[in-house]
């Protein structure tokens, strides 16, 4: 097989909500097309990517270094030995190389574009969900076919904040969600605790079934006063306290609160993982590691952090991967990871699921579809028509 061509575009995402970091006004992200030289059905095979939500596209970097170098590439350099197909991990080294390490900057999400259409490439070729793939290829065949899941939102809104935000958690409980996240710390305080009450009292008063993200955002003084507040609440995590490379302040935090911490999702590489376990005081019996998987380089470096994470100890099962979730719920079901991050509004080309694919009583069960299910998303498919051969 023969990576004939490589086409991307820049995809506006743009909302008007923001978290405590940012507004979501400029939003954009990226969408690729990695087009191979087998014909199936009288049309080229595909491998389709689409960005994870957050740091925006990443056109430029894909289009002078890594498309490129992949399309510079011989089909003997990335042949999979086996099957007329690629080896997603070949495409990761080729695109790779001459690059530095360390420095992750936005090069990890280019990079994490092409390993996602690789492997979505490599499954269709063989006809297989890309979760089947992984677990074949790296669980000895054992794949989880229900992957816990949480609905993701709560951002601040202009207008009637806390009316929309009890219709927003409304409307994750009618989808099946039975746990959810909200903003925190683009308010002061006291407004964040009434948004908080208020997210409950839908909830039933389930603190174990909110979380709450402050988006890096905190310095000390500011975290100890949050922390000291929500501790009544039994909350589920509280998200990215610190700034994400503060961990000096990350571990003061821990010691501060028996609370659940989550981070990782402004991490972007094993080296950066390994870092935050050996030095941001988290405590593996309670804490969850967000690293995002396609802003992370991909698959391929997913499953290097896999790997130093259970060597120092760690459960797979304390992983839940930030956003990107069509993509996020093939890795989870396939590797076995504890969750994943969903935006819950299917009504945006990033929110929801493929066609065929059930969330109920807070897990969502994959559907069959071959390859990361894409073309099933018919709204995230349409982003791709000016793209396709
Ligand atoms: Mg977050």
């Amino acid at each position: 097989m023969r990576i004939v061509d490589i086409r991307e575009k820049t995809v506006s995402l743009a909302a008007p909500m923001r978290s405590a970091g940012l507004g979501f006004g400029e939003m954009t992200g990226s969408a690729l097309v990695l087009v191979s030289d087998v014909v199936r059905g009288g049309r080229p095979l595909v491998g389709l990517a689409f960005d994870s939500i957050g740091r925006y596209a990443h056109g430029g970097l894909l289009r002078e270094r890594f498309m490129p170098r992949l399309l510079g590439a011989a089909p003997d350099e990335y042949a999979d030995g086996q099957a007329d197909s690629i080896d997603p991990v070949k495409v990761w080294s080729i695109v790779m190389r001459n690059e530095k390490p360390g420095g992750h900057g936005e090069r990890s999400g280019a990079v994490g574009l092409i390993d996602a259409a690789a492997w979505d490439l490599a499954a269709k070729t063989r006809g297989k969900p890309l979760w089947r793939v992984l677990a074949d290829r790296y669980r000895g065949g054992r794949a989880e076919t229900r992957v816990p899941v949480y609905g993701s939102g709560g951002h601040y809104r202009p207008g009637d904040d806390l009316a929309r935000l009890r219709d927003e958690i409304r409307a994750c409980l009618d989808l099946g969600y039975t746990r959810v996240k909200i903003k925190i710390g683009g308010a002061d305080l006291s407004t964040d605790l009434a948004r908080i009450e208020a997210a409950l009292a839908v909830l039933g008063g389930r603190g174990e079934a909110l979380a709450v993200d402050s988006n890096g955002t905190f310095g000390r003084r500011r975290a100890e006063a949050y922390v000291t507040a929500l501790a009544a609440y039994g909350l589920a995590w509280l998200e990215e306290p610190a700034d994400p490379l503060d961990f000096a302040l990350l571990a003061d935090i821990c010691r501060m609160t028996a609370m659940p911490i989550a981070t990782g999702e402004n991490l972007f590489s094993a080296a950066d993982t390994r870092n935050l376990l050996l030095y941001g005081g988290l405590r593996l019996d309670r804490d969850l590691l967000q690293m995002d998987i396609s802003l992370s380089y991909g698959v391929v470096e997913y499953l290097r952090i896999l790997d130093l994470i259970e060597g120092l100890g760690w459960s797979r099962r304390r992983c839940v991967p930030h956003a990107g979730h069509v993509l996020a719920l093939n890795v989870c079901a396939g590797l076995g990871l504890g969750g994943h991050e969903a935006a819950a509004d299917p009504g945006s080309i990033f929110g929801g699921y493929p066609d065929g694919t059930r969330i109920e009583g807070g897990y969502v069960t994959v559907a069959d579809h071959p390859g990361v299910g894409i073309e099933h998303k018919p709204d995230l498919y349409a982003v791709f028509r000016d793209l396709l051969p």
